[in-house]
């Protein structure tokens, strides 16, 4: 292991190579700094939400393959308050036969504390899912992969070459991805799009649908959306995750909104880069499906039973992306 750069250098190089989005790298770049002199910046910028679904008793980590669990391990707005916040998103997905953790929040020894705090042990998880390469979602994994380097790294095929090179040093896997790509049955990344920052999100099936979950969602939260349904060919259940509306006009969240409604989406989950308003505008529009949720909130779903002829055809397009 010898990713020796700092949530700093990584996340400012990662934001400089890949954004054209520069108010967000400046909100970005703001919270590094913050970070750096030990304050929460982000978490002044971003009051907290409402609290609801609040973890109480632990063990969390569930095995259980009947029951699907997604934990939110990093986020700056809060929600169960031991654990701590700071500006990024990550969260870890269990029940399947892989456990995933998708992004890895800006502040990796922040994100092991939580992830204890969870109960969750970082060795059980298998595969890591990058939705792009900004350091709130990507800064964390270096500290990971002290812990536990016996993963898969999913990443967009577009991240910087210096980034996919400090994994490899590592036991880790890199796997690059541009069209959907099964992670594990019934786990899947959306594919890339390539608007604005070039992001993937990920999708999983439930009983219920499919559960959506975005990083930032530069590329626009409908639009990811779009995309994993029609890869998925199944209704939505839930959209989840940074919205990246702060600084959209209020006829934009509106806008957002209905496109949201037009996919059938049952509830939403919007958190960390969404925007104090716009999250409050989205989960009024959905009343008592608008989720309120942050660091250590968990959403748990009844597992889609195993129909493997249900799964979208496309097993060969693993053929692409091997592991490298
Ligand atoms: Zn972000
Ligand atoms: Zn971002």
């Amino acid at each position: 292991m010898r990713i020796r750069r700092t949530p700093f250098l990584t996340y400012f190089l990662a934001a400089t190579t890949a954004s054209r989005d520069r108010s967000h790298v400046i909100v970005l770049l703001v919270s590094t700094i913050a970070l750096t002199v030990q304050t929460s910046l982000a978490v002044a910028n971003d009051p907290p939400v409402a609290t609801a679904d609040t973890a109480t008793a632990e063990p969390a980590a569930a095995a259980d393959k009947d029951r699907i669990e997604l934990r939110i391990v990093f986020d700056n707005n809060p929600s169960d308050e031991r654990l701590e916040t700071a500006w990024g998103f990550s969260c870890v997905i269990t029940g399947f036969e892989k456990t995933i953790l998708f992004d890895t929040g800006i502040d990796g020894k922040m994100l092991l504390r939580n992830l204890e705090k969870c109960g969750i042990d970082p060795k059980e998880i298998d595969a890591v899912v990058l939705s792009h390469s900004h350091g709130d979602h990507t800064a964390g994994l270096a500290e990971f992969l002290k812990v536990n380097a016996e993963v898969e790294v999913y990443m967009p095929a577009i991240f910087p070459a210096q980034f996919k090179d400090q994994v490899r040093q590592t036991a880790a896997k890199v796997v690059e991805t541009e069209d959907p790509q099964k992670a594990c049955e019934g786990v899947w990344t959306t594919g890339v799009i390539h608007r604005r920052v070039p992001e993937q999100g990920i999708y999983i099936r439930t009983a219920e649908g499919i559960v959506v979950v975005t990083g930032c969602a530069h590329p626009g939260i409908v639009q990811i959306t779009r995309a994993a349904k029609a890869h998925a060919k199944e209704p939505v259940k839930l959209v989840l995750g940074g919205f990246h509306l702060g600084e959209i006009m209020p006829d934009g969240i509106e806008r957002v909104i209905d496109g949201l409604k037009s996919t059938g989406a049952k509830q939403v989950a919007p958190t960390h880069c969404t925007g104090e308003e716009a999250i409050e505008r989205i989960r009024k529009a959905f009343g008592e499906e608008g989720l309120a949720i942050g660091a250590g909130s968990r959403q748990v779903f009844p597992a889609a039973k195993r129909q493997k002829a249900a799964e979208p055809d496309g097993d060969d397009q693993n053929a692409g992306s091997a592991p490298r």
